[in-house]
């Protein structure tokens, strides 16, 4: 390791602030060793599958989950714009009227009310992530931003993994990739892996998957290989969007000429956020879908690995 956990390496870390929804410590999933995840707020796209819905919008938000709500009353009296009212003994909750400054979700004891983001600044959450340094070095680990989309928050994300790296810890981060050219270079300059999502290369399914195309992600994606930072492409096998031989073999192609890929992986789509998406007042659109068997995982990786390149299956 380099410098003691408490230097600042990095001036402007203290000054730039972050929103943030988590820090994951002990995360064995977003790249290789244990890590430490952060995840921003803010995400330019909205794939209708996202496990991460509080992570979409920019600002912080209120979560509120119906279903632990004891209708005790506690969260009326705080909130300065009567977004809680109680009427016959019954809570309810006016998202419309709702700021997010917060204040209700400390009289909330069952934590039917939680808070989605808070503001940080870059030093204090480096500080959090190097307590765990001697696992990252015996793990081959390190700290990782995600999201959200990391490059929303480009400063933020650049001064945090920067005083993380000044101090020997690898830097990742998990991207979608939709950004100029400009933010995402400059953030490789702190860089060690980037874990970035090819979801489709067909550009009208893309759109209607995510609301965005995929030309500039694929631009990116070539941009990186060539700047030679380390990347791990994934694709999230989601059914009616991706989850064929044909769909997973153009990808497979495109990944094969990235010269600097360290692996190609396909993500199972599983379905687990239902109940966030009911908090944060977003409509649920994957609860009819069934998440791709093990044959079909199979199949679709030998497919892949048909292009020469190492492929990996959840
Ligand atoms: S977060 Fe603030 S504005 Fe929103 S419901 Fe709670 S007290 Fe009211
Ligand atoms: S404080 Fe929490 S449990 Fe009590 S009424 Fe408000 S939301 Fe429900």
């Amino acid at each position: 390791m380099g410098k003691p956990a408490d230097a600042v390496s990095d001036p402007d870390a203290v000054t730039v602030t972050g929103v943030i929804t988590d820090i994951q410590r002990f995360s064995i999933h977003d790249g290789p060793g244990i890590r430490t995840t952060v995840f921003v707020k803010g995400c330019p796209l909205r794939c209708f599958w996202c496990h991460n819905p509080e992570a979409l919008a920019p600002r912080p938000e209120l979560q509120y989950y119906a279903d632990r709500c004891i209708a005790c009353g506690a969260c009326v009296a705080p909130c300065p714009v009567n977004a809680h009212t109680m009427r016959d003994g019954q809570h309810s909750f006016d998202r419309a009227r709702c700021t997010a400054c917060g204040r209700c979700v400390e009289t909330c004891y069952t934590r039917a009310l939680v808070m989605a983001g808070e503001k940080k600044n870059a030093h204090d959450v480096a500080q959090v992530v190097l307590r765990d340094a001697a696992f990252y070095e015996t793990s081959g680990g390190g700290v990782t931003v995600s999201g959200g989309e990391p490059l929303q928050q480009p400063e933020f994300t650049r001064a945090l993994l920067g005083e993380c790296r000044a101090a020997g810890v690898h830097t990742a981060i998990e991207t979608a990739g939709h950004v100029s050219w400009d933010r995402l270079r400059d953030v490789l300059s702190v860089t060690d892996l980037v874990m970035m999502d090819v979801k489709t290369m067909n550009p009208e399914t893309h759109r209607e998957a995510t609301g965005v195309t995929n030309e500039r992600i694929l631009a990116n994606a070539r941009r990186i290989s060539e700047h030679g930072t380390p990347l791990i492409v994934r694709t999230p096998v989601v059914p009616g969007v991706n989850d064929t031989k044909e769909a997973i073999a153009a990808i497979a192609g495109f990944v094969s000429e990235l010269q600097s890929l360290v692996k190609y992986e396909l993500l199972r789509f599983h379905m687990m956020a239902g109940a966030k998406y009911a908090a944060i007042g977003l409509e649920c659109r994957t609860a009819d879908l069934t998440p791709p068997d093990d044959d079909l995982m199979e199949r679709l990786t030998a497919r892949a690995a048909s292009f020469g390149v190492t492929v990996e299956h959840t």
